[in-house]
């Protein structure tokens, strides 16, 4: 998390940078609507789209702390967890449901947490791709499980709204890490929930 003066610092610098975009587009500073605009942007920057950023390695690891020590080992799986995000490319939102599942080795945490790490990896500036293998690494470091599997299935508005021009297409990424990409039934059963 942010000390208060770093916080107020970054902000500074993201209120002049959206203020010198607004003034390239020739738009009027002075408009009400405006007059607020490079602060909202900048706190809606710094406390939700691109909070995760401010995440450190010791918070990750304190979010997936056991909860639990069970003797469980069949798998668990959390599906339908929906995320926004930002594409690095053109820092356009883009939003999807996430599924994440591992078979635990003794160790196990609360679901919520599996939802909470999603959100810590969507909430910066990202590329589909690293956004799932950093989930899945972060549960590998953390959980210890003896695998783990993540596939998200997103809309990309970079690609609805200019470009291609196509919106209603989805991305589909995955990636199994240990016992989940190794063991073909156990691939399949994560799959196919
Ligand atoms: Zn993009």
């Amino acid at each position: 998390m942010l000390e208060s003066s770093e916080y107020d610092s970054k902000k500074k610098k993201m209120e002049q940078g959206i203020q010198m975009f607004l003034e390239a587009m020739d738009l009027d500073l002075k408009d009400q609507h405006l007059k607020g605009t490079p602060e909202r942007v900048a706190r809606a920057w710094l406390e939700e789209f691109g909070a995760g950023n401010f995440v450190s390695e010791e918070d990750i690891k304190k979010i997936l702390s056991i909860d639990f020590a069970e003797k469980c080992d069949e798998m668990i799986v959390l599906k339908d967890i929906s995320f926004t995000s930002h594409c690095i490319h053109h820092m356009v939102e883009f939003t999807g449901i996430a599924k994440v599942g591992y078979v635990p080795d003794k160790r196990v945490v609360g679901l919520s947490k599996l939802a909470r790490i999603v959100d810590v990896y969507a909430k910066r500036l990202q590329i589909q791709e690293r956004l799932t293998r950093q989930v899945a690494e972060a549960i590998k470091k953390h959980v210890k499980p003896l695998g783990v599997g993540v596939v998200i299935q997103a809309q990309h508005n970079c690609v609805a709204c200019r470009g291609a021009f196509k919106p209603g297409s989805k991305m589909i990424t995955s990636c199994l890490l240990g016992k989940m990409r190794e063991d073909k039934a156990m691939r399949q059963e994560f799959l196919s929930f």
